[in-house]
């Protein structure tokens, strides 16, 4: 699962009512629409519980052995 990772941008969501970009940079991540904040993923948009965050040492661990 690689949808979640840390963005180099802020949130891109729109919020239609205040006719701007959040622009928030609070625990932004990239998702396959873009970078979210925390209060704009799509998940919390749908009203969902949030995916569990990938392990990075578990990750750089497989790799390390598949050299
Ligand atoms: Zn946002």
């Amino acid at each position: 699962m690689t949808a979640i990772r840390p963005s180099p941008d802020p949130c891109q969501h729109w919020d239609g009512a205040e006719q701007r970009r959040c622009d928030s940079w609070d625990g932004v991540r990239m998702y396959i629409i873009g970078p979210r904040c925390l209060l704009h993923t799509p998940n919390a948009i749908a009203g969902k519980p949030e995916a569990p965050e990938v392990d990075p040492p578990k990750r750089r661990h497989l790799s390390v052995v598949r050299n």
